[in-house]
């Protein structure tokens, strides 16, 4: 591995990349580098080389970092227990991975008057893992209404995780599945704003650009292995 300002660059190129075998246009996919486990001294360090968004999913460590480095712009992208939807609402800019009305109910009041509204993904469970968080597509359009009506939470988009595979056409077509139902959504509801696919990490980012990912979720490739 070499420096984070390095392993940006090398990120930064193959996303680059990805949209001109795309034809995407490369500011069309924003980079969330993932510094989970990863010291504030390193988030420093990236913000240095010029990233400005970072992801995490351990609460405390985040929150630990988001007081170091409040400059930041900081997402969650961890699994949301109800006891925790205060520091998150609270704490955070996005929240890429809500799954139940009840969540999202919780993260709008606690959210309160005064900051801007919270920006909000839903996470899709595209595969149907039993042990996966997420929503699975036939209860999706229910959530997207049921999450309309709360005042301070602004639905941005889809989020995924799906299964695993070293078949680039496999990691494709679960992409072009969020995708899709991105676009169904689209249709069924007038949703200003609701755009976002955050689909992609440092294995499968081509695949994830090819079929229209405008968030990618980086960790490995701009901080190195975790432990
Ligand atoms: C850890 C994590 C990532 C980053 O994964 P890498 O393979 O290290 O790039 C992206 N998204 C989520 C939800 C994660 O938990």
């Amino acid at each position: 591995m070499g420096s984070i300002k390095d392993n940006l660059l090398r990120v930064q190129a193959r996303i680059n990349d990805a949209c001109a075998t795309a034809s995407r246009n490369p500011g069309s996919v924003k980079l969330l580098a993932v510094s989970k486990a990863k010291p504030s001294s390193m988030v420093r360090e990236a913000i240095d080389a010029g990233q400005s968004d970072f992801g995490e999913n351990y609460l405390q460590d985040a929150l630990l970092k988001i007081s170091v480095v409040p400059d930041a712009t900081w997402h969650y992208i961890g699994a949301i227990q109800s006891n925790k939807t205060r520091e998150i609402a609270t704490h955070f800019d996005w929240v890429h991975t809500v799954a139940s009305e009840k969540i999202a109910r919780r993260l709008n009041a606690q959210r309160g008057e005064s900051a801007l509204p919270l920006n909000i993904m839903l996470q899709v469970n595209v595969n149907r893992e039993p042990d996966k968080n997420g929503v699975n597509e036939d209860d999706l359009p229910a959530l997207v209404e049921s999450t309309l009506q709360f005042d301070h939470l602004r639905l941005r988009g889809l989020m995924a995780i799906p299964e695993k595979s070293d078949d680039v056409k496999r990691q494709r077509a679960n992409f072009v599945k969020l995708a899709e139902l991105l676009s169904s959504i689209q249709r069924q509801f007038c949703l200003p704003g609701f755009d976002e696919l955050s689909m992609g990490m440092s294995a499968d980012l081509e695949a994830a650009v090819s079929a229209g990912a405008t968030w990618i979720r980086i960790g490995t490739a701009i901080f190195g292995e975790r432990h």
